[in-house]
C-alpha cells in the first residue's frame, strides 16, 4: 500500500525544505523527495559555499592592506586547504540544522529521485510519485494530495564549451578546487561570474571575464553595472565586454585557450583554467512531466501567481519556474505555495519588492526598478545619489568606493527603486525592501532616523537628494 501525504515536495532545496516546514506548521502531512543532500544548490553548491570562500578572499585583502590601518603583520600566505575546510564546516553545520528542523517539523526524508507517474485512484488530481532509492532499494511508491516541485537547476555550458570539470568548470567544480590556478578565464560577467572575478582577484588570482553584452552586471542599473566595471578593473581584473565567445576550448600545455570575437577582430585568450557562468537550466529531466498536463515555456514550468500548474493540485517553484533565481525568492514562492494549499488567501509576491543582492567587493543590492527600466515604463523619475566617499562610518571602514542612488516618481514621490553599491550593502538593502512593501516615500525614508555614524546615513542621505536636500553633499 503507497504511503499518503497531504503534500510531496520534490527537491529539498532552500524552496522545498522551507515550504516542507511552513507546510507542516499549517498542520500537513508532508514529506521531501531528496536524491542529493538537503538545503540543495544554495547551501550546498551556491549561496553558502561561495559567500564562506568569498570571505576568506576578503579577509586575505584586509590583511594585505593592514598596514594602512596602523597594522603591521608578515606577508599574508595562502592556505587553501583551510579555507575550503572552514567552508565545508560552515555548510555542514547548516545541513545539520536542515536535518534537525526536519525531525522537529515531523517532516519524512525520502531520499532518491522523485517522479511523477501520472493520476491514481487515491489522488487522481496530484498522482503517483515513484522514488528511485538511493539506497537500491524497490522504488518507493507515495500518493499525495498535492505536489510541490522545487527541482532547482543546473548550471548551463555554451555550446563548444565542454565542461570537464578540471580545465574547465562551472561553479559547482570551481567551489571545490583543491588548489587556486594562477589565472582564470570567466566566461559571463553576471552575478555568479563577477562574485567569481572578484573572489579570485582578491585571492590574487589573474582574472579576464568575457561577456557577451555591452556591460557586464547586465540586469542591474547602468550607473551600478559602470561603477562595478570601474572597481573590477582597479583590482585588475580584464573585463571584455561585446565578448563573443567563437572556439571550442583548446587544450594547452599549462591551461586552456578560448578565441573570442571582440570589436570585429578574433582574439584568443588564455588561462590555467576556465569558468563558465552563463545561467541556469530547470531540472525538469525524467521528473515525469510527460505524464501530466503541465506546460513549459523556454525550459521552464509555468505556474500562475499562486504557484499552481497547469494540474491544479501540482505546484512549482523556486529556479525551477525561472524568473529571479534566488534563494529566497524560492523560499518566498514555496511559503505562499503551500499557503494557497491549505486554502489560505496569501498575497501575491511582487518582483518589484524583492530585494537582490551581489556579495563581491564591493558588493551591490537592489531593489526596484532601475532608472532605465523606470523610464522605459514612462515614469518621469527624479533621482537621489549619494556617495561613501562623503560617509564617516566608510571612511572609518576605509571602503569608500560606491553609493546609494534613489529613483522616485517625480509626479507623486512614489519609490520606484533603490541601488546601492558599496560597503556592506547587502546587509542594508532589507531597509529599503521595507520601504518598498509599506509604498514610503523618498521623504518617509528620510524622516527615519538614521543613525550616526552608520553606512545606512548614506540611504538617508541618498533618499534627501531626491529633492537636493542632502546635507553632506
Ligand atoms: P535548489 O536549491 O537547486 O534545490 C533543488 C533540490 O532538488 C536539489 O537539492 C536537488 O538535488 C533536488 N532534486 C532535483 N531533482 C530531483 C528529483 N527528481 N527528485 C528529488 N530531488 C531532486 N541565491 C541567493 O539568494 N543568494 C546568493 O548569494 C546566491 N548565490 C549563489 C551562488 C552560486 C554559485 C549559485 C550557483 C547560486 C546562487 N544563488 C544565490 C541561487 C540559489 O542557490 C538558488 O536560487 C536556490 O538554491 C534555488 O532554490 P530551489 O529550492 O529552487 O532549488
Amino acid at each position: 500500500m503507497a504511503e499518503e501525504y497531504d503534500l510531496v515536495v520534490l527537491g529539498g532545496g532552500t524552496g522545498g525544505y522551507v515550504a516542507a516546514i511552513r507546510a507542516s506548521k499549517l498542520g500537513l502531512k508532508v514529506a521531501i523527495v531528496e536524491k542529493q543532500e538537503l538545503g540543495g544548490t544554495c547551501l550546498h553548491r551556491g549561496c553558502i559555499p561561495s559567500k564562506a570562500l568569498l570571505r576568506s578572499a576578503e579577509v586575505f585583502r584586509q590583511t594585505k592592506e593592514a598596514e594602512d590601518y596602523g597594522v603591521t603583520t608578515n606577508e599574508p600566505t595562502l592556505n587553501f586547504t583551510k579555507v575550503q575546510e572552514r567552508k565545508q564546516s560552515i555548510v555542514d553545520t547548516l545541513h545539520k540544522g536542515v536535518q534537525g528542523l526536519m525531525k522537529k517539523g515531523k517532516i519524512d526524508v525520502i531520499e532518491g529521485f522523485g517522479r511523477i507517474l501520472g493520476p491514481s485512484i487515491f489522488s487522481p488530481t496530484a498522482g503517483t510519485i515513484s522514488v528511485e532509492m538511493n539506497n537500491g532499494e524497490e522504488n518507493e511508491m507515495i500518493v499525495p494530495k498535492n505536489v510541490l516541485i522545487a527541482t532547482g537547476s543546473s548550471p548551463k555550458s555554451l555550446p563548444g564549451l565542454k565542461v570537464d570539470g578540471d580545465l574547465v568548470m562551472t561553479s559547482d567544480e570551481a567551489l571545490n578546487m583543491k588548489e587556486l590556478p594562477s589565472s582564470i578565464i570567466i566566461v559571463g560577467g553576471g552575478v555568479i561570474g563577477i562574485e567569481w572575478a572578484s573572489m579570485l582577484a582578491d585571492f590574487g588570482i589573474k582574472v579576464t571575464v568575457l561577456e557577451y553584452l555591452p556591460h557586464i552586471l547586465p540586469t542591474e542599473d547602468q550607473d551600478i553595472s559602470k561603477e562595478m566595471l570601474k572597481q573590477m578593473k582597479k583590482k585588475g581584473v580584464e573585463i571584455v565586454t561585446d565578448a563573443k565567445v567563437l572556439s571550442e576550448t583548446l587544450q594547452k600545455d599549462n591551461g586552456v585557450a578560448i578565441q573570442a570575437e571582440v570589436d570585429g577582430e578574433t582574439v584568443t585568450y588564455e588561462a590555467e583554467r576556465m569558468l563558465v557562468s552563463v545561467g541556469r537550466a530547470a531540472n525538469i529531466n525524467n521528473i515525469g512531466l510527460e505524464n501530466t498536463d503541465i506546460e513549459v515555456e523556454n525550459g521552464f514550468i509555468q505556474t500562475n501567481a499562486n504557484y499552481q500548474t497547469k494540474e491544479s493540485h501540482i505546484y512549482a517553484i523556486g529556479d525551477v519556474i525561472g524568473g529571479m533565481q534566488l534563494a529566497h525568492v524560492a523560499s518566498h514562492e514555496g511559503i505562499i505555495a503551500v499557503e494557497h494549499m491549505a486554502n489560505n488567501h496569501p498575497h501575491p509576491m511582487n518582483s518589484d519588492q524583492v530585494p537582490t543582492c551581489i556579495y563581491s567587493n564591493p558588493e551591490v543590492a537592489s531593489v526596484g526598478l532601475t532608472e532605465q527600466q523606470a523610464k522605459k515604463q514612462g515614469y518621469e523619475v527624479k533621482v537621489g545619489k549619494f556617495p561613501f566617499q562623503a560617509i564617516g562610518k566608510a571612511l572609518v571602514f576605509g571602503e569608500t568606493d560606491g553609493f546609494v542612488k534613489i529613483i522616485a516618481n517625480k509626479e507623486n514621490d512614489d519609490l520606484l527603486g533603490v541601488h546601492m553599491i558599496g560597503p556592506h550593502v547587502t546587509d542594508m538593502i532589507s531597509e529599503a525592501g521595507l520601504a518598498k512593501v509599506l509604498d514610503a516615500t523618498p521623504w518617509e525614508i528620510a524622516e527615519s532616523i538614521h543613525p550616526h555614524p552608520t553606512l545606512s546615513e548614506a540611504i538617508g542621505e541618498a533618499a534627501m537628494a531626491v529633492d537636493g536636500n542632502q546635507i553632506h553633499g
